[in-house]
C-alpha cells in the first residue's frame, strides 16, 4: 500500500456520500467531503515547504477542520503533534522547540503570544478557530480538493503525542502508522464496531484517547461521530438517543448520573459505554447499571502503546479490572528491583509487549532505554495484579507507590476503603516525606454532596482493617480533588500542596 494508514482510515472511504460527522448545530460533513477537506489542508503543508518527516504542532480548538488537519498530516505523510489547548506559552515553547515543528497552529486569539514563541523557535505560523475560520483555511479555500498522498512505510512515524504530564514534564511519544493501525482494527473488531455505529464523542482530539482510540475506530469501522466541542451534560442528553455508542473518561459518567434526566429510556438504544484514561470507581458501576442497565466496559492504554487491555464485549465486565490483554499485545507482573515475572496474584509493574508499542521519547534515549527493554517489552509504569481468571487490574502507579519504614503501601487499597466510608464520595492517597519513616501515608477524602465524613468514626475503620503501617497519619478534607482534562487525579499537587506536614521545620 503506498500509504497504509492514509489508505486503511481516511482513503477507503473516498466517493462515499454517508455521514462521518455530525454536528452540535444540526449541520453534518460527508465522509467525502471531510477527504476533500484534508486534501485542501494538505495542498497548504506542501505550499507551506513542509517535506514528509517534518512535525506540525497543532494548538486548536476540536472542529472538523481540526480533525482534517491529523488527515492531511497523514497525507502529506508529516507527523501530527496535537497539543492540550490548556497549555500557554511557556509550555507550548517547550513542545515545538522539543520537536522541532516547522508549523505552528494555534487559534488567533493565541496568535500574538504564540507568534513570538514560534518566531523564537523558528517555525511558521497559521490560525485555526474553532468555528473554522482562520489563516489556514484562507489558504486552504483555493486549494483543489484531491491530492497526491504521500507515499509512506508502516514503519514511519505518524504523530509524536505528549504524554499527559501526571507524573513529570511530558515526553514525545513516537508513533508510528503500524502503532496506530494494529491497534485500530483490533479495538474495532474486540468493540464489534460496524458502519452502523454512531459513536457520541465528547473527547479532546489531542489526546490518544479522543483521537486514535475514538477517531480511528470510527474511521475504520466506517461509521459516524456526534462531534461534541467538549462534554456539555445538556447536550450529552439531548444527544445520547441519536448513538449506539460513547466514549469516556470516569468524570463523563459521573456527571451523566448526577442528571435525574439521565436514564434507561436515554441510554435504550446504546449498545456500548467504554471508560478509561483514569480508574472507574466500582461505585459508578453499580450505580450506572442500576440506572440504565448498561454495564460500562472499562479498558486500559496510555500514550506510548494506545490501548493494553480491555474487559470483554460478551462476557462478565468486571468492575475494579481493566479486563484482558487485547489480541497481540503480551502483557506481563514483574517486580521492579529484580525485573523477574511475578505469578498471579502477586502486585508488581505491569511490562506490556507487541505492535501497539510507541518507538521510544523523541530525543530522550536515556528514559526511552529505561523504560523500553531489550526484548521489546515496554515498563509501564503502572502498577498492577492478574486474577486467578486473568482479568488485570491497576493498583496505581510506580511513582505513587509509598515506601514508609521499609514497607510498600499502594495508595489503591487505601483509596477503596476510605471510598467505601459514609459521606466520603472519593479519596486519594498520598505519600509525604517523614523525618522517621521515609514517607508516610496521607488520605484526602472529598465529602459526599451535603455530608460531612466522620474523621474518628473512620479512623476507627482505619485501624480494624489495615495494618499499622498503612495507616494514614493525617487524613484531610478537600471539596475537590485537582484533576486535568482527562479526568486524571494530579497527585504531584496533592504532595506538594501537604508534604510538608511532617517535615522538620
Ligand atoms: P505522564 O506519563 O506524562 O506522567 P500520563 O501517564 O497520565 O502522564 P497518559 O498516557 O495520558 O499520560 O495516561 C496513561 C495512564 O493513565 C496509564 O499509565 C494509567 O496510569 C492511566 N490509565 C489509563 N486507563 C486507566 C484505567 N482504566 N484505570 C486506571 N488507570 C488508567
Ligand atoms: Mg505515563
Amino acid at each position: 500500500m503506498a500509504n497504509p494508514l492514509y489508505d486503511t482510515l481516511f482513503g477507503r472511504h473516498a466517493g462515499r456520500d454517508t455521514v462521518f460527522l455530525h454536528l452540535p448545530n444540526g449541520g453534518s460533513l460527508t465522509h467525502e467531503n471531510f477527504l476533500k477537506l484534508s486534501a485542501r489542508i494538505a495542498s497548504v503543508l506542501t505550499d507551506l515547504g513542509l517535506v514528509p518527516g517534518d512535525r506540525l504542532a497543532a494548538q486548536i480548538e476540536k472542529s472538523p477542520e481540526a480533525l482534517a488537519v491529523y488527515a492531511a498530516c497523514v497525507r502529506a505523510g508529516v507527523v501530527f503533534l496535537p497539543l492540550n489547548t490548556g497549555y500557554m506559552g511557556e509550555e507550548i515553547r517547550y513542545f515545538v522547540e522539543n520537536s522541532g515543528a516547522k508549523l505552528l497552529i494555534c487559534d488567533a486569539s493565541k496568535a500574538t503570544a504564540l507568534g513570538t514563541v514560534a518566531q523564537g523557535c523558528g517555525a511558521q505560523m497559521e490560525t485555526l478557530n474553532a468555528d473554522g475560520t482562520g489563516s489556514l483555511m484562507d489558504r486552504a479555500a483555493g486549494q483543489p480538493d484531491s491530492f497526491a498522498t504521500v507515499e509512506r512505510d508502516a514503519e514511519d512515524l505518524a504523530a509524536f503525542l505528549y504524554t499527559s504530564g501526571t507524573t513529570g514534564r511530558s515526553k514525545g511519544a513516537m508513533l508510528t502508522q503500524s502503532n496506530l493501525l494494529s491497534n485500530a482494527q483490533t479495538l474495532a473488531d474486540y468493540w464489534r464496531f460496524t458502519a452502523d455505529d454512531v459513536l457520541l464523542h465528547a473527547l479532546p482530539i489531542f489526546h490518544t484517547h479522543g483521537l486514535f482510540v475514538a477517531t480511528n475506530i470510527s474511521l475504520i469501522a466506517g461509521g459516524s461521530m456526534i462531534f461534541l466541542p467538549k462534554f456539555d451534560l445538556d447536550q450529552m442528553i439531548a444527544l445520547l438517543p441519536r448513538a449506539t455508542a460513547m466514549m469516556g473518561v470516569p468524570t463523563f459518567y459521573t456527571r451523566l448520573l448526577s442528571d435525574p434526566r439521565f436514564d434507561r429510556d436515554l441510554a435504550q438504544h446504546m449498545r456500548l459505554f467504554i471508560s478509561g484514561s483514569a480508574p472507574l470507581l466500582s461505585e459508578t458501576h453499580v450505580q450506572f447499571e442500576g440506572r440504565t442497565g448498561h454495564r460500562i466496559l472499562e479498558r486500559y492504554g496510555m500514550t506510548e502503546t494506545n490501548m493494553n487491555t480491555s474487559n470483554p464485549y460478551e462476557g462478565e465486565r468486571r468492575a475494579g479490572t481493566v479486563g484482558f490483554p487485547l489480541p497481540g499485545v503480551e502483557l506481563r507482573i514483574t517486580d521492579p528491583a529484580t525485573g523477574m515475572t511475578l505469578t498471579q496474584g502477586e502486585i508488581g509493574q505491569i511490562e506490556v509487549r507487541g505492535p501497539n508499542v510507541f518507538k521510544g521519547y523523541w530525543q530522550m534515549p536515556e528514559k526511552t532505554a529505561e523504560e523500553l527493554r531489550a526484548d521489546g517489552f515496554f515498563i509501564t509504569g503502572d502498577l498492577g495484579q492478574i486474577d486467578a481468571d486473568g482479568y488485570v487490574s491497576i493498583v496505581g502507579r510506580n511513582k505513587d507507590l509509598i515506601i514508609s519504614g521499609g514497607y510498600n503501601i499502594y495508595p489503591k487499597e487505601i483509596e477503596m476503603l476510605l471510598d467505601d466510608q459514609p459521606g466520603v464520595l472519593e479519596s486519594a492517597v498520598i505519600g509525604v516525606p517523614h523525618p522517621d519513616f521515609g514517607e508516610t501515608v496521607v488520605g484526602v477524602l472529598v465529602p459526599s454532596p451535603g455530608s460531612e465524613p466522620d474523621l474518628d468514626a473512620i479512623t476507627a475503620q482505619i485501624m480494624e482493617s489495615l495494618a499499622r503501617f498503612k495507616h494514614p497519619r493525617k487524613l484531610v478534607i478537600l471539596h475537590e480533588l485537582p484533576r486535568n482534562t482527562m479526568g486524571k487525579v494530579q497527585k504531584k499537587e496533592l504532595r506538594d500542596r501537604f508534604g510538608a506536614l511532617f517535615t522538620l521545620a
